[in-house]
């Protein structure tokens, strides 16, 4: 892959550490050649994210909450005085009250219901909004959603609802700046130990569910989505749009337990 993004230069937000999605495809993006800017929410996060973009001769476009316009703003404007255009941005954000992450879906409130919605699906428009005027000779936009959309998965509620109108935002958001050369896909992550994954229910019964029940008989890496990112955002990736790609150790094509599969 090296040299493949010689001369690309894209946003990447959702990075809250080294165990993060956005990281695996920030690495394997950097990898390749591209240059990189990435985003933190909130002074917490700044200090784990300012050295991991140091790594990786990245610069920090600032603070960026997708619940605040205004900070999505600055921070395309940042964009726009140092680049001038983008050429791809990466948007691996989601939030749900954990309290709402466990339990019954039909318990959900309709604040935390709304603001799964907005910071979950909508922020996906919202930035790509932004980012359609730094595309002026195109781009790849790249989301990160989750098999809990298609299927019912045990605590993941209202967050399934939220990935699925963000797979069909994807769509739609394709079939807009299409015409423009943007394209818009998302890669479908098994699941993987960070900090988002934390907050729902029983998470390492479902990883270990995937991990004896998938195809490959594991669980997908980092590393592993970050070079499926680096296919969709670069030019080996510019037939594909409007694509929901899984890259779960096959796990969606399941039917049913594995026969070799132990007790949990
Ligand atoms: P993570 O905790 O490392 O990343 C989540 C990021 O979302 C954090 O950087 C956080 O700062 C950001 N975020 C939350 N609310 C925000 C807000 N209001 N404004 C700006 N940023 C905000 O966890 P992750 O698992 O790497 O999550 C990245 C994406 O991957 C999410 O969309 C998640 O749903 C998706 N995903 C995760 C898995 C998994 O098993 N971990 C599987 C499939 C899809």
């Amino acid at each position: 892959t090296r040299g493949l993004m010689n001369g690309k230069r894209g946003l990447i937000m959702g990075v809250a550490n080294n165990k993060s999605i956005a990281w695996g495809i920030a690495k394997a993006l950097a990898d390749a050649g591209a240059e990189l800017a990435l985003t933190y929410q909130g002074d917490a996060l700044k200090k784990r994210v300012e050295p991991l973009a140091d790594q990786l001769g990245a610069i920090v476009a600032g603070h960026c909450d997708v619940t605040d316009a205004a900070s999505i703003d600055e921070v395309f404007k940042t964009l726009e005085d140092k680049w001038g255009k983008i050429d791809f941005l990466v948007h691996a954000v989601a939030f749900s009250d954990k309290a709402e992450l466990t339990g019954r879906f039909v318990e959900t409130s309709s604040d935390n219901f709304a603001r799964t919605m907005d910071i979950s699906c909508y922020s996906l428009v919202a930035v790509t909004q932004r980012a359609e005027k730094l595309m002026a000779d195109g781009g790849s936009i790249l989301t990160l959603t989750y098999y809990g959309a298609e299927k019912v998965m045990p605590h993941y509620n209202v967050m399934g609802v939220a990935k699925a109108a963000l797979e069909t935002s994807v769509k739609y958001l394709a079939m807009d700046l299409g015409p423009q050369n943007i394209r818009v896909n998302a890669i479908s992550a098994g699941p993987i130990k960070t900090l988002a994954a934390s907050g729902i229910g029983d998470f390492r019964y479902i990883l270990k569910w995937n991990e004896y029940n998938s195809p490959l008989r594991r669980t997908v890496t980092i590393e592993e989505v970050g070079d499926s990112a680096l296919f969709l955002l670069s030019d080996l990736g510019r037939g594909v749009t409007g694509e929901i790609q899984h890259v779960d150790c096959g796990y969606n094509i399941v039917g049913m337990k594995a026969v070799d599969a132990p007790d949990i």
